[in-house]
């Protein structure tokens, strides 16, 4: 399996390339990516309509296809809609293709605004915040950010009130808890 390349943002088309896999456009609608093989020679065709970063995600996501299912299915069709087990599997394995767990972790303790983290991976604002959620709910991450949080808000509440105003973090984090150790943070 070919690693994904860095720097950011990752670029899910030199992956598909590594992997042999050809690339075509089109404008098709009700379907944002398909995968199909021909005679053995797999193609990824994504809608021209989408914007830049959900194209990057869609292909990211036919890859995944390609390395999980492809010896389920020849034709995979994607698009807005319920999503079944291997969607939702390919769906998890592009966020990983684009956002690698091991880089993703000091972005989220960093405390960023989730705009500035998207832009860095090269995704949507929606897309990085399921991957931080994902990795909340599978890994220590939500502890450690927690934790990371708690000094946060430490360090503002030491300040002299005038320096409060200048080091002020340029977010707010809203914190719930949902089913036990489950906690959800979003950036306002
Ligand atoms: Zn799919």
């Amino acid at each position: 399996m070919p690693s994904a390349p860095t720097p950011f943002p990752v670029d899910p088309t030199a992956l598909a390339k590594a992997y042999g896999l050809r690339i075509e456009m089109f404008t098709l609608t009700g379907v944002n990516g398909i995968l199909v093989n021909d005679a053995g020679t797999w193609t990824i065709g994504v809608s021209n309509r989408l914007p830049i970063t959900r194209r990057r995600f869609t292909i990211a996501h036919e890859v995944a296809h390609y390395e999980l299912h492809r010896n389920l299915q020849q034709v995979f069709r994607c698009g807005p809609g319920p999503a079944s087990r291997l969607e939702r599997e390919a769906n998890k394995r592009a966020a990983e293709i684009l956002m690698p767990e091991e880089f993703v972790v000091p972005w989220v303790l960093s405390l960023k605004p989730s705009k500035d983290v998207a832009r860095h991976f090269g995704v949507s604002e929606m897309a990085w915040e399921r991957r931080m959620l994902q990795l909340c709910r599978d890994t220590d991450l939500g502890h450690d950010l927690e934790e990371a949080l708690a000094e946060q808000l430490h360090k503002s509440s030491i300040v002299a009130p005038t320096a409060a105003t200048s080091t002020e973090p340029a977010l707010r984090i809203q914190v719930s808890r949902k089913r036990g150790r489950r906690v959800v943070y979003t950036y306002l």
